[in-house]
């Protein structure tokens, strides 16, 4: 062979190497474009057997899809929403294809109902009833969103500009944006330690909290639930320790006992002025046996001194209460300060609230309620 023969042989090896690589660059090119992995073998043996029996081979040209596959399988599948079901991410939950089509169906479009997905399921099953609401994106990341308060959050935030958009929907749920004792809700479960009572969540006329106890220091037989009583006196025992004496004045209070006090409040102070410091019967702490409220017998007016009220706000937790009511505290609650206040809610949810610094409402609220 000669040098020229070698150097064409050479050059042809090169050509044909290029012309495999360009082929191979074109092949995936092609395949990038026009996608799909034309064929069946992707699919479940029932989604194939749908898409021959209703001559939908169409889908072999996009992608695998799951929710596709799903919904071919649950027989829901309906010709104009392919598009959307292409961009619909499959999530495993009961009744998926069911749910997929009832959203298309309100309006909803492909990228809201992946959103509706990331919702809470009693969000989700809210949704059904509703019309088709506008864009909640922005509110996804809150546990405590409520499909339901949807427009009052909007309303709510162009009248309250310097409230962050958690404690807006927090506040909403509240029914901050209504005046107090309006569309107040029966507490179903009153006998629960975590129970939220407030002017807009009563309990009824005859509830009497189970196992109520006499307290170690009383001297007019006053009540508390026996875990919040055992809590109250390791709590008094510490503050003695610490040199600060308290003794209790009320804890438990009847319906009828608290209806008696509020009586003579509004007949002295008028309603709108008792409404500030005293409890409408059936939406008092005291009615769960969880409260007790403080007094430092060393001190003649008012129930606590600053000392009393430094030591009770920074040591009450490690015992299992919270101070209620604080002055910080008083648009949420419509409560004026209560320094001698302090209400039951175990050491580990106490301690959780009094290091959020948030109204035992909001923590409950955002925190603890279902949504
Ligand atoms: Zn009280």
């Amino acid at each position: 062979m000669t040098r020229r023969q070698k150097k064409k042989i050479k050059k042809l090896c090169i050509l044909i190497l290029f012309l495999i690589v360009v082929g191979v660059i074109i092949f995936f090119l092609i395949k990038l474009l026009f996608g799909g992995t034309n064929s069946s073998k992707d699919y479940s043996d029932e989604a194939n057997a749908v898409i021959s029996a209703e001559n939908l081979e169409k889908i072999y040209k996009f992608d695998y899809s799951k929710t596709l596959e799903n919904i071919l399988e649950s027989k829901e599948y309906n010709d104009n929403y392919l598009e959307d079901y292409l961009k619909i991410d499959f999530v495993e939950t009961d009744d998926f294809a069911d749910k997929v089509n009832k959203y298309l169906n309100i309006g909803y479009e492909a990228s809201e109902v992946n959103n509706i997905f990331k919702l809470s399921s009693k969000n989700q099953e809210k949704i059904l009833n509703l019309s088709k609401q506008k864009d909640f994106s922005e509110y996804l990341s809150f546990r405590n969103f409520d499909i339901n308060n949807l427009e009052r959050y909007e309303e709510y935030k162009k009248e309250n500009k310097d409230e962050d958009l958690q404690t807006v929907v927090t506040h909403v749920n509240l029914n901050l944006d209504k005046e107090f004792y309006t569309d107040t809700e029966r507490i179903e479960n009153p006998d629960e330690i975590t129970t939220l009572i407030n002017k807009f969540h009563y309990v009824d006329k005859d509830f009497v909290p189970k196992d109520l106890v006499t307290l170690f220091d009383s001297k007019n037989g006053a009540k508390l639930v026996r875990v919040a009583a055992e809590a109250y006196e390791k709590f008094i025992e510490a503050a003695k320790n610490d040199g600060i004496t308290l003794e209790s004045t009320t804890a438990y209070r009847s319906y009828s006992f608290q209806n008696t006090l509020y009586t003579n409040y509004v007949a002295e102070d008028g309603q709108e002025k008792a409404d500030t410091y005293s409890a409408r019967p059936g939406t008092s702490e005291h009615q769960l046996g969880l409260a007790v409220d403080l007094n430092d017998p060393n001190v003649s007016g008012a129930r606590l001194d600053d000392k009393d009220f430094k030591w009770v706000k920074e040591n009450s937790y490690k015992y299992g209460f919270i101070l209620r009511y604080l002055e910080e505290f008083v648009p949420v609650t419509g409560y004026m300060e209560e320094p001698w206040h302090i209400r039951y809610l175990g050491v580990d949810l106490a301690t959780k609230v009094y290091k959020s610094g948030l109204t035992y409402d909001e923590y409950y609220d955002m925190y603890l309620k279902e949504y």
